[in-house]
This record gives C-alpha cells, structure tokens and sequence, in this order.
C-alpha cells in the first residue's frame, strides 16, 4: 500500500502508537512504554490527562476558533494571567503563537521593534548575538540566531549569519580551562563580542538556560546568568531566555532563570506550555517593552493565523491550573533530586557514560569511548543512538542522541521525564536505563 504521509526520516523504524496513559505510551502489540523524554521535553503532564481533555474539549463545544485581530476571548486571557502570575519580577506580558520557533522569531522581532518604538526609526539596534551549540528553531530566523551545525549546514545560504559566541559546555570548554578558574570566559566573550560589533547595532542576547538539544542539558556555572545578565544591562541589549524547553516547570522551578534569581527582558517558551495537548508557544515580556510600543506606534507589528486561539489558550490555562492544583513544580525538583542522584550513580558505573549532568527533570548524557581521556566513539558508530536502541528494547524512550561535538550528531542523548513522575516510577526508569545502557555497552565495547 502506498503510503502518503512524508516521515520525518526515511530511514527510522517508527513504532506504532497506539495510546497513552499517564507517563507511559502503549504501542498496537500493547507493549508499554515509559515516556522518558515527554516526547521532546513537552508532554510535562503526561498522557490523556482527564482535567486538561475535558478543559480543551469544552472550549472545543464553545468556540474553536476567533481571529485575534478582531476578537477578544475570555479564555486567552485568562491563559496569559495564568502564565503571568509565573514569570518573576515584571514578565507580565504574554504573546501566544504556535510553537517554539514561533516564539523565538517573536522575541527576536519584538527586540527590534522595542528599539525602533524607543529611539526612532533610525534606530541601528537590529543584531542578535547567539552561541555556538545551541537550538533555536527550525525556521530561517531561528537557524540564522543558533549555532547546532547538524540541523543548520544545508540552509545556512539561505540566511544572513548572526554573531555567535562559545556557549557553555565545562566537560568540552572552548576555552580549554576548568571551572572556576576558567573566569567564565564564556560569559565574558559576550562583552568582548558587544565591544567588537558596538552596542549600537546589537538588539539582543539569545540563550539558553540550560542547553538541550544540541549537547544534552548542559548546566552553566552558577554565575554564567547572573554575569550575561549584567553585560546586556550594561550595553543597553535586551538578554532573551529562549526557555522553549527548560520553562513551565521542567527544571524545578517555574522558568529555569529563576535558579539564578535573573529577569531575562524576554522569554520565550513552549512545549510543557500547553503540555502537547495542543500547539502552542508563548513569550513573556517585561512591561517597558509593552509600554513603549504602546506609548509609540501602538501595535506591535507581528502576528500569525492561530496566534491567542482559544483552543490553545484553553489547553494552557487548563496546564497552569493543574501545575498549581497539584504541585507539579515542585514534584519535579524533588524527583528530579531523586533521578538525578541515581543517574549519576549509573553514569560512574558505566564504562560509556562520560558525564551526567542536569536540573530538575532534565538530564544529559555524554557517551564515550574513554572515560579519562573523553574521546568520543567514531563517528559513525552514532553511539548515542545505539542507547537510545537498547533503551527501545527495555521499554524506554529517551530523547534520540544529539551531539555537537564535532558538529554531529551522536554523541549525547537525554531523559527528561513527565513532570508527574512518581517514586516508584523514577526507580521503574532508572532500571530500565541502566539495562538499557548495559545492552549499549555490550554492543560498542568490543
Ligand atoms: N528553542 C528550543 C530551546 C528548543 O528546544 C526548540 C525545540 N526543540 C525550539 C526552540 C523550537 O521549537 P519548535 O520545535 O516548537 O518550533
């Protein structure tokens, strides 16, 4: 039979779902599956979750759909109060859109239009200064601002290059140092990159807090945040979290920034936002932003179709109630305490597994060949993916392996449970990662 569905790959055996339940995914032979990953760090309260359903589905009998430039709707509103109320310090904005990359290309043109409204059409602030492994997006916008050469190379001719700085990666360091004596040099490359261009042409600092896909949650050092926060501050640059991944909860805390008690001027957000009940994206943005456009053209000059539906904004007004209701942030730093502790005592017992790093439930991987040396596999054994493999066989999904290492894939893989896991479940996945990763071993130490 032919089918007509374009894949994602033509070369993946895709397993064939067939429904879920809480943390876990059955697949037609009724094999289960516990979700390691949420999906791709988005399905932060699990599967078919009765309350958020039912909340979709009224809004569903009620009104599907009213274009934001015409209508107002309750629910929307009520979605971004929900968001608000998270955010710290005056993040009061919210502009919903459908996804990540939406959210990113909408913080990055709302950097650009807060200067215009501020200084004039002639204002020359319109640069972004991104870093080297990281993931922004899958559109040209985002691609131009990120620095994850596996998912870039092809396209990069159809963008205009951002100025990238090293990111933080202490088990590879750019700079070759060791923390603390290192001096964050890559926090302070973000100063000698400002200084380079001239702070009157850069609009923004994008990031983010802990980096996901690309090297697989990558912590930086307590005073990396802190440090970039102050540079933008002090250039007049607008520092833009991109917490696609690391918001709503998923590290522990309501936006991962909070960890350093740092108020980004904008965040965008997505994935556990609505929690992959329905697309959607967000930015949150601090109140002189708002205020100059409002005091200026009147109208921020931006928008797609599905911006603010209400069926979007009832998914996530339904997810923060829940978050709230039932603690969900503050299960995820206590499991992730508890996940954490025991991955790291998988990781120092396994010969393949050089680091073991994260926060909350969001926790990174790095696979090797030699321990003491941190040598990776060749290349080609993509041995990443020889886990993610054998994980497949226990019953356990994880985020595939991604890898910057040597500007390829392969090299990294991650486990970012539902943000609902119990105690009993962090243990169910730990055994299963632990034979998962044994299985690996014996298969790429020969
Ligand atoms: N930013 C980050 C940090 C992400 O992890 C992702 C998705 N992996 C995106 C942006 C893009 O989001 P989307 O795939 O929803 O467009």
């Amino acid at each position: 039979m032919q089918q007509h569905l374009f894949p994602r790959s033509f070369k993946t055996n895709y397993l064939e779902a067939d429904y879920g339940e809480g943390i876990y995914i059955y697949d037609k032979q009724g094999k289960r599956y516990l979700d390691g990953c949420s999906g791709a760090l988005i399905s932060n309260l699990g599967h078919c979750n009765r309350d958020i359903v039912t909340a979709v589905e009224k809004q569903f009998g009620r009104l599907e759909f009213a274009h934001p430039s015409r209508w107002h709707v309750d629910i929307v509103e009520e979605a971004a109060a929900a968001v608000a109320e998270t955010a710290s310090g005056d993040l009061d904005n919210v502009w919903f859109v459908s996804g990540g990359s939406e959210a990113v290309e909408t913080a990055l043109k709302l950097a650009r239009q807060y200067y215009v409204e501020r200084d004039g059409a002639g204002s020359s602030k319109h640069i972004t200064i991104g870093r080297w492994n990281s993931y922004h997006g899958s559109t040209i916008g985002t691609m131009a601002v990120a620095g994850s050469m596996a998912r870039r190379r092809v396209f990069s001719p159809l963008f205009a290059e951002s100025p990238k700085i090293p990111s933080t990666y202490c088990y590879r360091c750019h700079f070759h140092k060791q923390y603390p004596q290192c001096g964050l040099l890559c926090a302070r490359a973000l100063e000698e990159m400002i200084q380079i261009i001239g702070p009157q042409y850069i609009s923004s600092f994008i990031a983010e807090p802990i980096v996901g896909s690309t090297v697989g949650a990558v912590v930086p050092p307590d005073e990396y945040w802190p440090m970039v926060w102050d540079i933008c501050d002090r250039y007049d640059i607008l520092l833009i979290a991109d917490e696609v991944m690391t918001g709503c909860g998923r590290t522990g805390k309501n936006f991962c920034v909070d960890h350093w008690d740092v108020v980004p001027d904008i965040i965008a957000t997505a994935k556990g936002m609505a929690a992959g009940y329905v697309p959607t994206g967000g930015i949150i943005a601090r109140n002189n932003i708002v205020e100059a456009i409002k005091d200026g053209s009147g109208a921020f000059m931006h928008g797609h179709t599905y911006n603010g539906n209400p069926m979007s904004a009832a998914a996530v007004a339904a997810v923060f109630k829940y978050m709230k209701e039932h603690g969900v942030v503050e299960n995820a730093a206590k499991m992730g305490e508890l996940l954490g502790a025991g991955l790291k005592k998988i990781g120092e017992e396994s010969a393949i597994i050089g680091e073991v790093r994260g926060k909350g439930l969001m926790w990174g991987f790095e696979v090797v060949k030699d321990k003491a040396s941190r040598e990776p596999f060749d290349k080609k054994t993509a041995a990443a993916n020889v886990v993610t493999k054998a994980c497949i066989e226990e019953g356990l999904i994880i985020y595939p392996g991604g890898g910057q290492i040597r500007g390829t894939s392969g090299d990294n893989f991650m486990t970012a449970p539902p943000l609902i896991i119990t105690e009993i479940q962090v243990k169910e996945l730990l055994e299963k990662l632990k034979n998962g990763i044994k299985r690996a071993e014996a298969a790429l130490v020969k």
